[in-house]
């Protein structure tokens, strides 16, 4: 394979030597770590976000509960309905804003669906994020999820892309234009047929990969 002199996403060369692999392409190492940074303090954030709301929606309820004067038994059965079941369901749902959580939201990042790219409901965020209940997931899945796909992802059909370059191919898996997604298959004038655009690094590795049909970058 050969290497390629400047990083597809922010076109510079001086960490290409050791690139990466993001979503299968070549990235610098910079921009690998500056997305998955991103992630990891979304996540941070939404944790914390959801402690917060669990605490405050915990302790008022506790008051309601204790104004009614509900027995012992049924205090318990609440607490531990909510504890195992609202708040859980709360934190797994949380990227199914069309495709954000506020963390996300602030952090740039967003979750689509892996083929048609569509922002992901609640359904789809619930499936990638149960995975987290397993004790110390969230922290294995920090260290894992420098490639792009993370666990849970695979179930969900879902990848999180940068939503400053929701439109590049590094994140659109496609061989299409970032500035107005024309199919670039087949190309050979170096420069998109339909706005003009040159074509990237990343596309013209595809091109060659689609010509001579080698799985390399194929995903
Ligand atoms: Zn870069
Ligand atoms: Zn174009």
């Amino acid at each position: 394979m050969t290497t390629t002199l400047a990083c597809p996403l922010c076109r510079s060369d001086k960490k290409m030597h050791k690139a990466k692999l993001l979503y299968g392409t070549p990235v610098c190492r910079k921009c690998l770590y500056k997305f998955a940074n991103r992630r990891q303090i979304g996540y941070v954030l939404d944790w914390l976000l959801w402690l917060f709301i669990s605490f405050w929606l915990g302790t008022m309820l506790g008051f309601l509960l204790g104004v009614m004067d509900v027995s012992d038994p049924v205090f318990k059965r609440i607490n531990f309905f909510l504890a195992w079941f609202v708040f859980p369901l709360i934190f797994f749902c949380k990227d199914g804003f069309v495709g954000y959580s506020l963390g996300k939201l602030i952090c740039g990042v967003r979750v689509v669906h892996i083929e048609t790219l569509q922002p992901q409901g609640f359904l789809s965020s619930f499936k990638r994020n149960l995975i987290l209940i397993i004790p110390f997931m969230p922290l294995v899945i920090a260290f894992l999820l420098n490639k792009g796909h993370r666990l849970g992802d695979g179930w969900a059909e879902s990848k999180v892309i940068w939503k400053k370059y929701a439109n590049h191919p590094v994140f659109t898996g496609q061989l299409a234009c970032e500035n107005c997604q024309y199919d670039l298959a087949g190309n050979v004038s170096g420069v998109c047929p339909e706005c003009g655009t040159p074509i990237s690094v990343v596309n013209q590795q595809r091109i060659r990969v689609v010509d001579s049909a080698s799985p390399l970058l194929v995903q």
